[in-house]
């Protein structure tokens, strides 16, 4: 491991400062998968800037009625806070499928976003891989991908994004807000992880050096009737092969509101517009479910090895749609 310095940020204008000044520095989170990549040798700052110290621990209320996340705060202390469980509580069940309860004590908001893939190809500096190293090829699209993306991917990288608490917030329309040396920014969690294209390596709409400060979920009142439903090859402490961070608003036996997000299947949390589109105003039956998967899959274009996970995903969204219709019937 390459040797590096260590420093703890104090406020949000010194982090942001200490970033410029060092092109080779990286913020410091939880610390649970930047430290694995520098020890891999994926990662080799000549400095960490900690950030877990900065005012942005809370979870808060915010002037719209939603709340206001701060980057800060902990997956663990995340998942448990009585709002997030009662007003968006897809966000606390996705939070809660991922890692581990270590892992989750240690790891951030901020952090858990930016993770980078777990494609064993990137993972391992003897050999090719155009995410670490541009145009040095993708070995996974003619080898081991029985994990890699069905939607979105283009044969520079097949990748997926591991985050389960990026699809919740993706289901319901999370804005990251940012402070960069240019001054403060935002974007829609839609917007910022970028496509793949053939530049797999530049991976979110975040300006360099920038410190993602909150993470803001607009209210909405679908969001409190939603669910979030992961599977893995294992029962626990395992990522996604696939999942689905659902909402669904029903009145008088027809879908008045949908939101629908798939986890494990592209570069980036995949919002499911089409099928949103098929769920609206349509009637909340086992027809429409199946009929509003198949809109979104169409579009899939899997690899030899993982055309599984678009019968995986069609399930998936019947059966979440289903459980939340039969716990919504009015
Ligand atoms: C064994 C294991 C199993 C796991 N299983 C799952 C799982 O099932 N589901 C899942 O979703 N995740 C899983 N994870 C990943 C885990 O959730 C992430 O490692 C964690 O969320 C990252 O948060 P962190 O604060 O530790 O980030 P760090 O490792 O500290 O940082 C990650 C990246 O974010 C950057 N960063 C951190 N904070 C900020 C900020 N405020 N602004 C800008 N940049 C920042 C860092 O510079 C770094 O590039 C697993 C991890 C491990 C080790
Ligand atoms: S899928 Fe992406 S991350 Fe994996 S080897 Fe190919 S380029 Fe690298």
């Amino acid at each position: 491991m390459k040797e590096f310095g260590y420093q703890r940020a104090r406020d949000v204008t010194g982090a942001v400062a200490l970033l410029a000044a060092d092109p080779d520095a990286r913020f410091l989170g939880g610390g649970t998968n930047l430290v694995d990549l520098m020890k891999s040798g994926v990662e080799r700052p000549a400095r960490l800037v900690d950030v877990r110290e900065l005012p942005l621990d809370r979870v808060e209320p915010a002037a719209d009625g939603g709340l206001r996340i701060g980057a800060t705060v902990t997956n663990s202390d995340l998942a448990a806070h009585p709002e997030i469980r009662r007003h968006y509580p897809a966000l606390a069940q996705a939070v809660l499928a991922g890692a581990s309860g270590q892992l989750r004590n240690m790891a951030t908001v901020g952090g858990n976003l930016l993770q980078r893939t777990r494609c064993g190809y990137f993972t391992d500096v003897s050999g090719p891989c155009n995410k670490r190293a541009p145009g040095s090829g993708c070995p996974a699209v003619a080898g081991e991908h029985h994990n890699h993306a069905v939607l979105g991917a283009s044969h520079h990288c097949v990748a997926v994004h591991p985050s389960d608490m990026g699809v919740a917030l993706t289901a319901f329309d999370a804005v990251v807000s940012y402070e960069s040396a240019d001054g403060p920014g935002e974007s829609p969690i839609t917007d910022f992880y970028l496509p793949v294209g053939d530049t797999p390596h530049r991976e979110t709409a975040l300006p360099p050096g920038a410190l993602i400060t909150h993470v803001s979920l607009p209210a909405a009142p679908v969001t409190a009737r939603s669910r979030y439903r992961k599977v893995r090859e294992r029962a626990s402490y395992a990522f996604a092969i696939g999942s689905v961070a659902a909402a669904l608003d029903i009145e008088d036996g027809r879908v008045r509101d949908a939101r629908l997000a798939l986890g494990a299947v592209a570069s980036r949390p995949w919002r499911a517009r089409a099928a949103e589109a098929v769920l609206t105003g349509a009637p909340a039956d086992g027809a429409t479910f199946a009929a509003a998967a198949d809109a979104e899959l169409a579009a899939a274009r899997p690899l030899p090895d993982n055309g599984y996970k678009v019968t995986l995903m069609r399930n998936l969204v019947v059966s979440v749609l289903t459980e939340l219709a039969e716990g919504d019937a009015r």
